[in-house]
């Protein structure tokens, strides 16, 4: 087989997370295993079964988010912070069946753009959850073709929004890079080094931990909600497989936060393996809800083109550096 084309690791990315978040979200808080008890051989079919108040194939507030991310930068040709803090607040109102807990308390502060999240944060010091590294495969498509340092900068201000540790916005911008390295066809597993010396000095150790090769989830001093071993699990999940299909499984069967690891890991293992590695099996069910937006739900064509559009970038590159999150 051929190495997929640009196009195609940039729609495996954006589809790739969203059918792993579809295919883990029954699974979520389960034990480890899960998944490869209930199938045990790969691609007998039947996987995307739905559970846990999740219908076959619906993806949850990790791609529901990513779709808000992914049509604010179109729609403004560009990161507007503002506007993609409105999208996250008029869906977070409408009641999504899921949303992170940080998410949620920012969004509904009251409080502005620029502060709602630094505000949360200083209160409560707890704002290193994954919630900012779900939603990221699209803005990381959207962003790759500025390099290492604008993807890394737009991940940090993005992750912003809604999480005021900096640990959330250094492993977004961790997996930005990957992805933009997988992008054009390296390999961002030989990327992690980079990738870490652009790391914050102060996370740069947390990072080179959960990022090393004979890390293993099993040695996380965090539930995997936490960003660090969330985006670890994901490398891990796609160092110890071949392809996209065994990559997600591995992630699901960590247990835990399964829609999300697997989100994560899909958009690597999407980015690296390309669209046509994902099971058509997988993606006929996927289906993403709107909540907050005249009751929309996307299927992969539709979301097929939003990857597509944003493989194609920023129209004026000068637009991504709009105003800044105060620290
Ligand atoms: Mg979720």
């Amino acid at each position: 087989m051929s190495a997929p084309r640009r196009t195609e690791r940039a729609l495996g990315a954006v589809v790739g997370s969203a059918v792993g978040d579809a295919l883990g979200a029954p699974f979520e808080f389960g034990p480890e295993g899960a998944f490869s008890a209930r199938f045990p051989a790969p691609g007998s079919g039947g996987e995307m079964c739905g559970g846990g108040g999740w219908d076959p194939g619906e993806a949850t507030d990790d791609t529901q988010m990513a779709v808000l991310v992914a049509e604010s930068l179109l729609e403004c040709g560009g990161l507007e912070l503002p506007d993609v803090f409105r999208r996250f607040q008029r869906w977070a109102a409408a009641e999504p069946k899921d949303i992170g807990l940080q998410t949620e308390a920012v969004l509904g502060s009251g409080d502005p753009w620029d502060l709602a999240a630094a505000l949360h944060f200083q209160c409560n010091q707890r704002a290193a959850g994954n919630g900012a590294l779900m939603r990221a495969a699209p803005s990381a498509v959207y962003f790759a073709g500025l390099g290492r340092d604008a993807t890394m900068d737009a991940a940090r201000r993005l992750a912003a929004l809604t999480h005021g540790d900096r640990a959330a916005w250094e492993g977004t911008a961790v997996l930005h890079e990957l992805v933009r390295v997988a992008l054009a066809g390296d390999d961002p597993l030989a990327a992690v080094a980079g990738a870490l010396r652009a790391v914050h000095p102060g996370h740069r150790e947390r990072y080179a931990t959960v990022l090393a090769p004979d890390w293993h989830p099993d040695l996380a001093t965090e539930f995997n909600g936490a960003v660090w071993p969330c985006l670890g699990s994901a490398v891990w999940a796609l160092r110890t497989t071949d392809r996209y299909e065994d990559a997600v499984r591995a992630a699901i069967d960590l247990g835990g936060d399964t829609d999300t690891v697997a989100a994560v890991t899909g958009a690597l293992a999407g980015a690296v393996h390309g669209i046509t590695a994902v099971p058509a099996r997988w993606t006929e069910a996927l289906h993403v809800p709107l909540p907050g937006f005249g009751g929309r739900v996307l299927r992969v064509a539709e979301l097929s083109e939003l990857a597509a559009r944003m493989a194609d970038g920023p129209r004026d590159p000068r637009v991504t550096a709009p105003s800044v999150p105060r620290p």
